[in-house]
């Protein structure tokens, strides 16, 4: 069963990467159809006390942009359950982090992973369409110095943009004591623009970084984690790969993803969507919003099917299901 949930906030974004979103930006959901700061708060309790759920990590769009972020943070660090408070993280682009860092941990926000595909400004720029490296960079000191640790930094490599820039992103990682993880390139940009022959595969990243460093496999066993870790040059620091596409891990999958519009999704490639706003506002129990939540979890498939060739993307982009 689930015991990992992901909740979005909000589907905006104040970055538009080119691997999520297109330049222009999406249709964004209607204030009204969001989920309030009680709705939240509400499902998020329902998860912990009655699926077992033991950590929240919440996203978007970028949740940082969403209001009433830290009383989230803090009325989720607050739900009393038999195993102490849940563990609580944020999936953040960094863009305004360096100011609500502190806020954050006086929360009782556990970590941050930061999103940050380049340290060189003028990639940075191309693949976010904004320049704001100094802003990432500033929210990354500011969660390390605010406790948010150990600070992790996502990463996407995208062909013939920032591929040549691995063992240099993981070197400047290293510097700081951020641990790093790569994420392959998912089917689940806004514009259609993934394919399986364009991206950059996890055989490709460890080739480009063991010409820098080498890399021995972490000890402890993989468990549920998405990401395969190495230990870098000898340890203790090490860098991480999540290659959902080329190895999958499915089998192991304990999250549950909840929208910032209140619906159960048991999986990022998942088709179907399980409605608790809709359930919440007419009226339903706790006890009815959890059963509906467990059919849901029930249902999910063994395996997300990218390399089958009928593998249709989700409707809903990674922006809008939460990353
Ligand atoms: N805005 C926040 C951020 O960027 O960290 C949170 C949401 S974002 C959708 C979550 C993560 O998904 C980020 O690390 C981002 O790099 C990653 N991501 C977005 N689109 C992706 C794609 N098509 N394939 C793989 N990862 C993707
Ligand atoms: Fe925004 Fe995160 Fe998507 Fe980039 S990956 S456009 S920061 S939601």
């Amino acid at each position: 069963m689930a015991t990992d949930l992901r909740v979005s906030l909000t589907d905006k974004c104040n970055l538009r990467c080119t691997y999520c979103m297109p330049a222009e930006g999406l249709d964004w959901m209607a204030g009204s159809d969001q989920l309030t700061e009680d709705e939240v708060v509400r499902l998020v309790t329902v998860a912990v006390e009655r699926l077992g759920v033991r950590e929240v990590r919440f996203t978007g769009g970028e949740p940082l942009v969403r209001r009433g972020l830290v009383d989230i943070v803090a009325r989720t660090k607050a739900i009393e359950t038999p195993l102490g408070a849940v563990e609580t993280s944020l999936t953040t682009n960094g863009l305004g982090l360096a100011r609500t860092a502190v806020a954050l941990a006086e929360a009782g926000l556990d970590r941050v992973n930061v999103s940050l595909d380049s340290v060189r400004r003028e990639t940075f720029h191309q693949l976010t369409r904004r320049d704001r490296l100094h802003d990432v960079v500033a929210g990354l000191e500011g969660a390390a110095a605010a406790g948010l640790g150990p600070v992790k930094v996502n990463a996407v490599l995208m062909r013939g943009v920032n591929d040549d820039q691995a063992a240099e992103l993981l070197g400047w990682c290293l510097e700081r004591g951020y641990e790093l993880r790569f994420i392959e390139q998912m089917p689940l940009d806004a514009q259609h623009g993934w394919s399986r022959d364009g991206m950059i595969v996890a055989d490709e990243i460890l080739a480009s970084l063991e010409a820098a460093f080498v890399l021995t496999p972490a000890e402890e066993p993989r468990g549920s984690a998405p990401a395969e870790r190495f230990l870098v040059n000898g340890g203790p620091a090490t860098v991480g790969v999540i290659a959902s596409v080329t190895r999958p891990f499915c089998g192991d999958c304990d999250r549950v993803r909840l929208t910032a519009d209140g619906q159960v999704r048991t999986c990022l490639f998942a088709r179907e969507e399980s409605d608790l706003r809709g359930a919440m506002r007419g009226g339903a129990t706790d006890a009815e919003l959890a059963e509906r939540w467990l059919v849901a979890m029930r249902g999910k498939a063994a395996g997300h099917g990218i390399d089958d060739p009928t593998f249709l993307q989700p409707s809903r982009p990674m922006s809008a299901i939460g990353g």
